[in-house]
């Protein structure tokens, strides 16, 4: 482990997965998540935990919102503001900051383990529907 990541992120995947975990996974890293602290259920405050800085662009080529690596910050996630059909923006940003656990956090530049697949997406979207659903519990009614 870097000693360039603040410990307070240590519990944070980096760089774990050269392969695509289970749907199961993706919800214990929710949970994981929940249990460091409540308030990180919330994606923008968990990607300020992370230190990934959130920037709004209007982004060409059908992205709603895109992972961005670089040196300083590690991580920015870019988000179109236009985006507002079927996924959230809380849900783009969560699903943004699974990606981050496919790249290697200790290189200069974060660089991917692997190349990018379907089944990275679903992990990504599995992440992101279970922080949400610990953020904004579902009613036994709805
Ligand atoms: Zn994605």
């Amino acid at each position: 482990m870097s000693d360039r990541l603040d410990k307070s992120v240590r519990w944070w995947p980096q760089a774990t997965f050269d392969w695509v975990p289970s749907d199961q996974v993706a919800r214990a890293l929710a949970a994981r998540v929940h249990a460091n602290d409540l308030a990180l259920t919330e994606p923008s405050r968990l990607a300020e935990a992370l230190g990934i800085r959130l920037r709004r662009q209007v982004l060409s080529g059908g992205f709603q919102a895109l992972l961005i690596p670089g040196v300083n910050p590690r991580f920015e996630i870019v988000c179109d503001p236009r985006a507002s059909d079927m996924r959230s923006a809380s849900f783009r940003v969560a699903h943004e900051i699974a990606h981050t656990t496919f790249y290697r956090w200790d290189e200069r530049i974060p660089v991917r383990t692997r190349s990018a697949s379907r089944a990275e997406e679903m992990f990504c979207d599995s992440f992101a529907v279970a922080l949400i659903d610990l953020k904004e519990p579902r009613t036994a009614a709805s």
